[in-house]
């Protein structure tokens, strides 16, 4: 019989947080290198929702490093002993509504706290304050708005690129290295050529 793992497929695969390029939003992913290729797949979402990215597709250091940017390592949820973390200035990824089944995660900064009471009950804690976002992206970037406890998870601040992910970055760099490599060899050809002729 087949041995069925012990945890759920998230817990074990959908380890990377990715800023989706459609929405600019956070996404759980899980992802794989197929050749010169990252697959990314998106928790929750069909098959259909999946990305690829070709390591040769990035044109420039800019877009690479931009990309780059966009994976980091998943943000976990605050729990409500959590509370006393996120003061005023602290980052944190958050989740809004946009719609029905339209859930996307955003980074803010807690812009202040409204202290409710907390609760134990069978030594477990509940947190009533309310959390002032001042949203850093998203279509309320700009903006404050107000949330509890439940819709706020804690950015990873150590960033750990995933092994798959820095497999694919570093040969996306080569790819782009190389031609500049190119262009400096032929600068130098130049420049030899130029001394050869003030020698002469
Ligand atoms: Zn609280």
């Amino acid at each position: 019989m087949e041995k069925k793992p012990l945890l759920a497929e998230s817990d074990y695969y959908y380890r990377v947080e990715f800023r989706a390029c459609k929405d600019d939003a956070w996404y759980a992913t899980r992802v794989s290198l197929e050749g010169e290729t990252l697959k990314v797949k998106y928790f929750n979402f069909p098959d259909e929702y999946d990305n690829a990215f070709r390591a040769s597709e990035f044109g420039d250091l800019e877009k690479f490093q931009e990309f780059g940017e966009r994976f980091r390592t998943l943000s976990k949820q605050a729990q409500d002993s959590d509370c006393r973390s996120l003061a005023e200035g602290v980052w944190v990824c958050a989740c809004q509504c946009f719609g029905d089944d339209d859930l996307r995660y955003y980074d803010a900064v807690v812009d202040g706290v409204q202290h409710g009471k907390h609760y134990w009950e069978a030594g477990k804690e509940t947190c009533f304050c309310t959390f002032i976002l001042f949203w850093l992206q998203g279509p309320n970037a700009g903006n404050l708005t107000a949330t509890t406890i439940q819709d706020i998870c804690m950015v990873q601040l150590e960033r750990q690129l995933d092994p798959v992910v820095a497999s694919f970055l570093e040969m996306a760099r080569r790819k782009i290295e190389r031609p500049a490599k190119l262009v400096v060899m032929t600068g130098k050809i130049g420049l030899l050529k130029e001394q050869k002729k003030i020698c002469v």
